[in-house]
């Protein structure tokens, strides 16, 4: 009958939200070991200038791997850290670690920019500045060679303290770049007071360029022609094919970043894309 139908559609939905729930408690549990127990990892995807194919830099990305559980992605346990809290020491050992890192890679002749992703969260509880200073410091990294990714969300506060600790850090030699920049609700205004360098056009305008129809090239033309105008780097995330790379060469987005080269990689496995000759023309 109708009110069975309605009582198991009841059931139903109920038990659905008990897995939710229960998974959420089970990432949030343990996340509050995972430090301790030295279950991260970070992966390093390379930047690539496209016109000489030259690696010139890595982004870190954060991996999970729970002791006897299979790994979780950023996705599923990044904005449950943000809504706790614990992305703050998190994101402390991510800056330490991607620093020390690029430091044996400098040590080694490989000399590259590390790119570190930084939520809103760093900025406004934590102490970003110190943590910065204090990853610096520990591994001897000289600064130009961090840089940070934030995301338009970020910029949005718009509070002194954004722009105090961007002012502040960017004094220091760091860098900033603008994670999937297109996406968020902002006005271009805050480009200019931010003082950031370079955008990261966001994956989703790139997979239009394969389409080969002009109006899919559009907003990656004018992100271009903002870059250029104002003095910014722009990147290309989520690069897949070559029809892609080459439409942005004509677009003149001159770096890129994704699967068509590479997929983020373990620290040992990403050191094996230098031979002799890249390292002598990325330095
Ligand atoms: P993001 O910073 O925009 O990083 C790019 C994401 O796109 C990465 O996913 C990367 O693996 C993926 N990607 C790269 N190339 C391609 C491609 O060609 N095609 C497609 N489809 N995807 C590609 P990942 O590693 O799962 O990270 C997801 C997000 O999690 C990141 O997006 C970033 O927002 C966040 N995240 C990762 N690590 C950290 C971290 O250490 N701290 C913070 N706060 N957030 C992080
Ligand atoms: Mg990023
Ligand atoms: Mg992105
Ligand atoms: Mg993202």
């Amino acid at each position: 009958s109708a009110k069975n139908e309605g009582r198991n559609t009841f059931r139903f939905f109920s038990n659905d939200m008990n897995l939710a729930s229960i998974e959420r408690m089970a990432i949030e549990n343990g996340l509050r070991t995972a430090l301790k127990r030295n279950e991260f990892r970070l992966h390093y995807q390379p930047q690539y200038s496209i016109r000489n194919n030259v690696v010139i830099g890595a982004e870190a990305l954060l991996r999970w791997q729970p002791e006897n559980s299979p790994m979780i992605p950023p996705a599923k346990f990044i904005p449950i850290a943000e809504d706790n809290g614990m992305i703050v020491p998190i994101g402390d050992w991510v800056l330490r670690e991607a620093c020390r890192q690029n430091k044996l890679w400098h040590d080694a002749g490989m000399k590259l920019l590390v790119t570190v992703n930084i939520s809103a969260l760093q900025f406004k509880r934590g102490n970003l500045l110190e943590s910065v200073q204090t990853a610096l410091a520990e591994s001897g990294l000289e600064p130009h060679y961090l840089e940070l990714e934030i995301t338009e969300s970020v910029l949005m506060f718009d509070t002194k303290v954004v722009i105090n600790t961007i002012a502040q850090l960017r004094a220091l030699g760091i860098s900033f770049a603008i994670d999937d920049f297109g996406t968020g609700y902002s006005s271009l205004s805050y480009l200019k007071r931010f003082a950031v360098n370079k955008l990261k056009i966001d994956q989703s305008f790139i997979r239009d360029l394969s389409s080969g129809k002009a109006e899919d090239s559009a907003i990656v033309q004018a992100i271009v022609q903002l870059g250029d105008t104002l003095g910014l780097l722009t990147v290309a995330e989520g690069v897949e094919t070559r029809e892609q790379v080459d439409r942005l060469e004509q677009l003149g987005c001159s770096k890129g970043q994704g699967f068509y080269w590479n997929q983020p990689l373990p620290a040992d496995e990403f050191a094996l894309l230098f031979t002799p000759d890249s390292l002598k023309s990325a330095v």
